[in-house]
């Protein structure tokens, strides 16, 4: 079974920022921000490459919620997923990361 996995079995202990049903929102715990959070269908999925569009829209909202619990509306955030090898994704098991609380750079364009 897979980490991600393990942490919904509640069998690895996790920070939880919102969980419903369908999806848990955990603090990760490396944080790369002051506010660094994974946010993961309970369902295994490897990857946002395979992910169904049905669950992309639910996730959506999922992180919109907790964006407003997390009151970062007004100041941004970003979120990302890395997939597969050149992606850099290191747990396959499908995640978002949301990175706040601070200015948080960019990735593409300019500086
Ligand atoms: P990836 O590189 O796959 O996009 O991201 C995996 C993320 O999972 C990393 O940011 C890493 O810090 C985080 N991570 C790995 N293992 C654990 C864990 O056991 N608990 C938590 N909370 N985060 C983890
Ligand atoms: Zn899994």
């Amino acid at each position: 079974m897979c980490i991600f996995c393990k942490i919904v079995k509640g069998e690895i202990p996790n920070k939880t920022l919102l969980e419903n049903e369908d999806f848990l929102a955990f603090e990760d715990i490396n944080p790369a921000s002051k506010i660094h959070a994974l946010i993961i269908p309970k369902q295994h999925i490897s990857s946002f490459d395979v992910m169904p569009p049905k669950v992309m829209a639910e996730m959506t909202e999922f992180i919109q919620k907790l964006a407003s619990n997390l009151e970062i509306k007004d100041s941004g955030y970003r979120i990302i997923s890395n997939i597969g090898d050149h992606g850099g994704q290191e747990v396959n098991h499908l995640h978002f990361h949301l990175l706040a609380g601070e200015y948080v750079g960019r990735l593409v364009g300019n500086k």
